[in-house]
């Protein structure tokens, strides 16, 4: 059986005739660049999480880095970041000048570790990005604490996890600011690059508005130097689409996330945590196991896509040789490095093909043991 790694055209087909009309209607109108389909979209994905306010903008990269810029922290701010999340988190506050300090994770949840995050405080901090790392919300109490107990502002990385829930509430709406990506991958994604901005800041809103489009604040009148970074018209109508679906995809991803939890429980493979405050919105399933490699190459030969999310932490990345961390500054974080291995999951993916992908599974990882006791060494 073939089992990919994430199945697009699957997800297109689904809402193909509604898709392809809405394209359409943007083609006809020319509506581009700007107008309604963009307007439209940002009030349906602000309403989705109750805030006031929504910017669409070019990619999740550029969410996160607009925001940043939008908050004005002082030059020389240091920004905690997690060693292990996607290098946009960290790429956007190198971009806007500031330093990246890296923290470790939680070792159950693999989202950032407030209590690390914490002993890497000094006086020039002035902000921290936690990551929805996976779809598993961060433990938002404990950063919001230490945020307030340090003065520090929250900028929320949310691209891995549209639609999951703190305590009840959508993930997006504790820090200042958050940014999402639609990267077509992601659970919310778009036919290329595109990205949001959410805030309940007013004041914020508008310099980021402004921040993605050239400073603006007329057609030819620039109050500062801006850049631009544009959600275009035809992602728009197709996000527009797509958001009407994600609660129902989020929820087969979690259906699918519980059938791999059930047939893998009886196994040494470390599974994701639910935690009973946090939805889970399963991004990536990702799991922990010895000999990673080997198991993800019997898997390939078994028709089996598999990703790893990610091999090498951030600070240990030549990108940012020059902050000088070295090997062991961040064990959780190098530990799941080694380990985390991704099992396909996706709205489209069938009982037959988990159950598949579950066998698999641990046919692979008892083959591993049975090679690594017949070569004598210890398991
Ligand atoms: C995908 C992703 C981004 C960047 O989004 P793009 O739209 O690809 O620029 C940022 N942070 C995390 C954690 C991501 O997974």
């Amino acid at each position: 059986m073939k089992i990919p790694f994430l199945d697009l055209h699957a997800n297109y087909c689904e809402v193909k005739r509604e898709i392809d009309d809405a394209v359409g209607r943007v083609i006809a109108d020319s509506g581009f660049i700007g107008g309604k389909y963009i307007k439209c979209f940002e009030e349906q994905f602000a309403a989705f999480h109750d805030v006031s306010c929504c910017i669409g903008v070019g990619n999740g990269t550029d969410a996160i880095e607009i925001a940043l810029e939008a908050l004005g922290l002082p030059s020389g701010s240091e920004v905690i970041v997690p060693a292990n999340t996607f290098i946009a988190t960290a790429e956007a506050v190198t971009r806007c000048g500031h330093r990246v300090v890296f923290c470790d994770c939680e070792p159950d949840t693999y989202t950032l570790s407030a209590t690390d995050a914490e002993s890497r405080i000094t006086s020039k901090t002035s902000a921290i990005i936690p990551v929805h790392l996976y779809g598993q919300p961060c433990d938002m109490k404990n950063v919001i604490d230490l945020a307030r107990k340090h003065n520090l502002r929250v900028i929320e990385d949310c691209a891995q996890a549209h639609a999951a829930e703190f305590n009840g509430r959508k993930i997006g709406i504790f820090g200042d600011i958050a940014a999402f990506s639609f990267y077509p991958g992601k659970n919310l994604g778009a036919f290329g690059d595109a990205g949001a901005i959410v805030t309940n800041d007013v004041n914020l809103a508008k310099k980021c508005r402004m921040i993605a489009n050239h400073g603006r604040t007329e057609k030819y009148i620039h109050e500062f130097v801006g850049r631009n970074s544009r959600l275009d018209g035809i992602q728009a109508a197709i996000l527009s689409v797509k958001l009407k679906y994600l609660e129902k995809w989020t929820s087969l991803r979690r259906d699918s996330a519980l059938a791999y939890r059930r047939l893998l429980s009886e196994t040494d493979i470390v599974l994701p945590v639910e935690h009973e405050c946090c939805r889970h919105v399963y991004h990536l399933f990702v799991v922990q196991l010895e000999n990673r490699e080997n198991v993800s190459e019997i898997l390939k030969t078994k028709g089996i896509e598999t990703g790893v999310h990610y091999p090498m932490p951030l600070h240990l990345q030549p990108a940012y040789a020059e902050l000088g961390y070295c090997n062991g500054d961040f064990p959780v974080a190098e530990g799941l490095a080694q380990r985390v291995l991704s099992l396909p999951i996706y709205p489209e993916i069938s009982q037959e093909q988990i159950i598949y992908v579950s066998e698999e599974l641990i046919k692979a990882v008892s083959k591993q043991l049975s090679l690594h006791v017949a070569e004598g060494s210890e398991i």
